[in-house]
This record gives C-alpha cells, sequence and structure tokens, in this order.
C-alpha cells in the first residue's frame, strides 16, 4: 500500500488526505501548528490518522510522496529534506488532478481571480452544466474529487498552489493579470513569479484554450519567451483582434472560432475598467465551453458581484464607504479607485469617497 504523507491540515491538505484515503492510500497528515476543530472531525470521521504542532520526521519521511499545502513555503527544512532524498513533493491540485476526468477552467492572476472564477461558475451553471467550484475559493479540488461527481470544474489556483504542479492540465487556462505579489515566496524575484503563474499553462495541448489579458505589459512580455501549443485568445481594451475579446464602441465583442458575438457595457452587471477585463476573459470561457450567446449576456448582466469587493457598506453624511478590502497589492487598489469616479461622481448628489484599505 503506497504511503502519502500530507503537509498542512487545512482546506487543501485535508481534502487531499480524504481523497487518498477514498484510494485505499496509507495516509498520515502532519501539521506544525494548530488544527481547527472542523478539521479535525473530518479526519476523525474519515479515520485518518495525524499530529498537530509538531511534524515527527519518522513518519513523514517514510513516504512514499508528500502533499504540500500552498501555505508551506519550498524552503522549509523538512521539504528540503524530502526532496534531497527524492521524495516527490506535489500539491493539492496535482494529487487530485490525477483522479478526476472533468473538464477544466482554470483561473489564475494577481488580480481578479475569485471574479473571474465566480463569473463562469455563474455562466456554466445558468447554462445547465453539472459544475464545481473550487481551489483556492469554498471546498477544496480534492474533496470534492473525492466525494462529489461534476462534469466541469472552476478552479482558482493560486501561484502557490501552481508552485507543485507538474502533469496537471486545464482544459482552458486563464491569467487575467500578473503584478508584483508575495515576492517574499519568489527570492524577491519578479521573474520567479511570472513563472509560477505561468505553470498553468505548461501541459495545453492544441485543444487546450489559454485565455490572457493582451494589455498587460508582463504577460506579453513572457508569452514572447515561450512557445505555448493551444487555442491563444486574448482579451484587450485596446484593440480588435481576429479570436478573443476586445472593445468596440459601447459593446464587448466576442470572437471565438467562426462565432462573433456581442455584449453592450451598459448590461454588465459589475462596474468598472477591472470588471470589463474579467466579464471579457468570462465570457471567452463560457464560449469555448461551448455555452450559448444568450446565456453569456443575461448571466453577464445578472451576476451579484462577490463580498468583499468594492462592496457598498453604508453612507454617513452623504459619504459612503466601500468594503474592498480584497484589493490586498497596488495595482489592485489602483483599479478600485479609478472606477469610482466613472461609476459614481456625478451619480450622488453629496460627495463620494473611497476607502480603500489593504490586508
Ligand atoms: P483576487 O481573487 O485575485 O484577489 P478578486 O476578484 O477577489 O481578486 O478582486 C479583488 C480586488 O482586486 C477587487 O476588489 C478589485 O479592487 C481588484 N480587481 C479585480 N479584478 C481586477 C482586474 N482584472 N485587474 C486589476 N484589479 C482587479
Amino acid at each position: 500500500m503506497s504511503r502519502l504523507v500530507v503537509l498542512g491540515g487545512a482546506e487543501s491538505g485535508v481534502g487531499a488526505a480524504v481523497l487518498a484515503k477514498k484510494k485505499g492510500m496509507d495516509v498520515f497528515l502532519s501539521d506544525c501548528g494548530k488544527i481547527d476543530e472542523k478539521y479535525i472531525k473530518t479526519l476523525t470521521e474519515w479515520n485518518i490518522p495525524f499530529e498537530e504542532g509538531h511534524h515527527t520526521e519518522d513518519l513523514i519521511l517514510n513516504a512514499d510522496e508528500v502533499v504540500k499545502s500552498p501555505g508551506i513555503p519550498s524552503a522549509a527544512p523538512l521539504v528540503v529534506k524530502l526532496r534531497d532524498q527524492g521524495t516527490s513533493v506535489v500539491s493539492e491540485i496535482e494529487f487530485a488532478g490525477r483522479y478526476d476526468t472533468a473538464k477544466k477552467i482554470c483561473v489564475t492572476g494577481s488580480n481578479g481571480k475569485t471574479t473571474t472564477t465566480s463569473l463562469i461558475y455563474y455562466l456554466l451553471r445558468n447554462a445547465g452544466l453539472n459544475v464545481g467550484l473550487g481551489g483556492n475559493i469554498g471546498k477544496s479540488y480534492a474533496y470534492q474529487v473525492a466525494t462529489e461527481h461534476f462534469d466541469y470544474y472552476v478552479l482558482e489556483i493560486s501561484s502557490f498552489q501552481l508552485d507543485d504542479v507538474y502533469e496537471f492540465k486545464p482544459d482552458i487556462a486563464i491569467i487575467t493579470n500578473i503584478t508584483p505579489d508575495h515576492l517574499d515566496r519568489y527570492d524577491h524575484k519578479f521573474e520567479n513569479y511570472i513563472a509560477a503563474k505561468f505553470r498553468i499553462t505548461r501541459n495545453l495541448t492544441p485543444d487546450d484554450c489559454f485565455i490572457f489579458d493582451s494589455d498587460d505589459d508582463i504577460t506579453v512580455g513572457h508569452l514572447d519567451n515561450i512557445v505555448l501549443r493551444c487555442k491563444m485568445l486574448p482579451f484587450t481594451q485596446k484593440k480588435e483582434v481576429k479570436q478573443g475579446a476586445f472593445l468596440k464602441d459601447d459593446r464587448i465583442v466576442v470572437r471565438y472560432e467562426e462565432d462573433e458575438d456581442d455584449i453592450y457595457l451598459k448590461e454588465l452587471a459589475l462596474g468598472g475598467k477591472h470588471n470589463i477585463y474579467n466579464s471579457m476573459a468570462a465570457a471567452l470561457a463560457a464560449k469555448a465551453t461551448g455555452i450559448d450567446s444568450d446565456v453569456i449576456r443575461n448571466s453577464l448582466s445578472t451576476f451579484q458581484s462577490v463580498e468583499h469587493r468594492l462592496e457598498p457598506v453604508l453612507s454617513i453624511k452623504d459619504v459612503l464607504y466601500i468594503n474592498d478590502s480584497k484589493a490586498t497589492n497596488v495595482d489592485a487598489a489602483w483599479y478600485a479607485l479609478e472606477c469610482q469616479k466613472s461609476r459614481w461622481c456625478g451619480l450622488s448628489a453629496g460627495r463620494t469617497r473611497a476607502m480603500t484599505t489593504a490586508s
């Protein structure tokens, strides 16, 4: 029986442990910190041995393979020791992907991941598809692979989750944009962070699609240096493209294979320039999945925004307070402030102020 050790006992680690148990492996989970009550309950229910507060090396170094939670850096001494002795260390996404035959739409990027992932999930559900939502959002991918059956997954994947993927293959991969973030985990080298994001494309084949922001110089600059053998679907607010999405007057035009659709900007549920990008990426993913134009148009106009993203909270003495606590880097805050002007000034009789905090 092969022995799988999981390092980290939160959402992704516990999900991976449950999947390994379901597949009949000898599983052990170890967390050097405290494990949340709800995860202890799951581990107990599934009869999975675990430890918390420390790592017992003897129980870990004998693994055939290790699943490392994204919060644990590759430079952690135990991870270095495992790799030095030749033990395979993979991410939960890599591990779960081996047992999943569903079509996968995977979203990464510095900003707009959750919004774009949620939009695509909403679109696919409205089209009547049997679809799961996971990754860095909601329940872990591995837990769902163990306990559910979906024909499609829409997965939000962070760069940390991509660090240890090797064979994992999306059918549609999306990079929303790339701007410096989390550089402490990448030797303070921006190129390492860019390369981590691009790991989402490493196994794409000619039948697969890559959706990307061609207005983003960082993304385009990296594409100049690599070769991808898949359908390239750029989205842009600056120029017309043969395949992909672009702005024409007051509409988004989506071109995919022989089809061309348009969506009026005034119909979009989500305001702001950044959400035009997110809506374009989602529309392209839906189009490449074969979803009807009417469903795409309706869904983009009825989607309810995700909480903590430009969420109006309350108005005091004509000052509107907006919760955008998910703007956690400079670029996100810039876009958040930029769209205040375009969206609310002039609408309010009094003053409109945006308060953006970074966590
Ligand atoms: P993520 O999941 O990547 O952190 P979210 O969809 O949660 O991104 O959005 C977080 C914040 O980032 C938003 O409230 C907004 O301020 C900003 N944002 C969203 N989409 C984009 C985008 N495409 N480009 C730049 N900033 C964005």
